[in-house]
């Protein structure tokens, strides 16, 4: 178990306070996953906590939380919470910030799914159950705590996690938990875009992104994350748009079983390229010329979805890459050609061309022609690309 989540948990309780190992952690060792992190609970008080650590910082928007540091690594440290108190709530009933504190079992009931309010006791070597936890382990169920319609409510973002874990953990939701979702899925839509943008990432980064995709589309979730690319869904459930995002998807859940670094970028192009494509094609139709017509269409297709979920300018540029290069790989010889080689965002655009090729709606050709280019000899690459006018490139400036 994490040794480090331990050692915060024994000097909470040498310093006389209720302290235990929660979450995803207990969770996923009971399921013999291997665990991502370890969280810890506890009955002190952030500031309390504070002073029982040589260093720890204070972080916290909607709850105050204590990150003990280890290097640039950090344990978790949580106060129980309180169950009803000092909140401030939306009239959605959404919770904007809550600060008083409760007892153990307050603070299992204020967790949202079952499997994630089991607490560990290192000192005593058991796991405590406030909740039916431990049954829903064993029946592989997700169980959202409480009244479901009432906690969606108070975290709209908890529906994106019952499908998230669903998707991982290989569960089945409980039926009460899954009622609920279509009809409250547009809550979704007062979360910050910033919010959204992280669970962006755990949603689609974590390896299980295309059972979790299909899990969001069944109940009515994606249409709240990218509301254009849906409607295409929607129109032509297994037309091009579906298989590019279904073959961008499974590439990248390859990738992270394999350990290889995931691009959000270029998951970012698959999910937004259907309406980009769509209006792009309606530039051209105006006598607006290819690439052009991407750079418009993406401008304002990525100006819509931002309301939605933000997109950092780290990704933005890449993704603006991706997008305006897919015009560029018809320029197969002389400068042109060099550039669109050389370009840092050339494979990343190019293994999106190819996912493009395999959802049968851009041409194989090029693909096959850029295939031969980059698995060349310097020789070889120099005549593919040489200018059609005859006059071999000598150097490659
Ligand atoms: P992961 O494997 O993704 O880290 P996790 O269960 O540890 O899964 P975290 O987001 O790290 O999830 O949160 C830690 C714990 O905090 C959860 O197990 C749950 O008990 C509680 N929690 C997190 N988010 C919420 C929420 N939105 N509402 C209620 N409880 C939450
Ligand atoms: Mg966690």
């Amino acid at each position: 178990m994490g040794d480090r989540a331990l050692g915060v948990v024994e000097t909470l309780a040498a310093a006389g306070h209720e302290a235990y190992i929660v979450g995803g952690g207990i969770r996923d060792l009971l399921l013999d996953a291997r665990p991502k992190d370890f969280d810890v609970a506890t009955s002190a008080e952030p500031q309390e906590v504070r002073k029982c650590f040589r260093r720890a910082r204070l972080i916290g928007r909607r709850f105050p939380i204590v990150h003990v540091l280890f290097g640039r690594d950090f344990v978790e440290v949580t106060t129980f919470r309180a169950l009803e108190g000092e909140r401030l709530t939306h009239e959605s009933g959404r919770i904007l910030h809550d600060s008083s504190y409760g007892t153990l079992a307050d603070d299992a009931l204020r967790r949202d799914f079952t499997v994630n309010a089991l607490y560990y006791d290192p000192q005593r070597g058991q796991v405590l159950d406030f909740c039916g936890g431990l049954d829903d382990i064993q029946s592989r169920t997700m169980r959202l705590i409480g009244e479901p319609a009432r906690r969606y409510r108070e975290d709209p973002v908890r529906m994106l996690r019952a499908l998230r874990f669903a998707a991982k953990l290989d569960f089945t939701m409980a039926a009460q938990t899954e009622a609920p979702l279509r009809e409250l899925a547009p809550l979704l839509g007062d979360i910050p875009a910033a919010r959204l943008f992280e669970e962006f990432g755990k949603l689609f980064l974590a390896g299980h992104a295309l059972k979790t995709w299909r899990l969001l589309v069944r109940h009515g979730l994606f249409a709240q994350l990218f509301p254009l690319t849906d409607e295409i869904l929607a129109a032509d459930p297994e037309g091009p748009a579906a298989r590019l995002i279904e073959a961008a998807l499974a590439d990248t859940d390859e990738r992270v079983a394999r350990g290889d670094a995931v691009m959000p970028a270029f998951l970012l192009a698959a999910f937004l390229w259907p309406p980009v494509k769509r209006y792009a094609g309606w530039l051209q139709g105006e006598g607006m010329g290819e690439a052009t017509a991407l750079q418009r269409a993406l401008a304002v297709v990525r100006g819509e979805s931002v309301k939605r979920l933000s997109i950092p300018r780290r990704f933005a540029i890449p993704l603006r890459e991706i997008v305006q290069l897919q015009a560029r790989f018809r320029y197969r010889h002389g400068k042109r050609a060099y550039r669109l080689l050389e370009h840092p965002r050339f494979r990343a655009a190019w293994g999106f061309l190819k996912l493009r090729v395999k959802a049968g709606e851009a041409d194989a050709e090029p693909v096959a022609f850029w295939d031969e280019v980059q698995q060349a000899g310097e020789d070889e690459r120099r005549r593919l690309l040489a200018s059609p006018g005859g006059r071999n490139r000598r150097s490659r400036n």
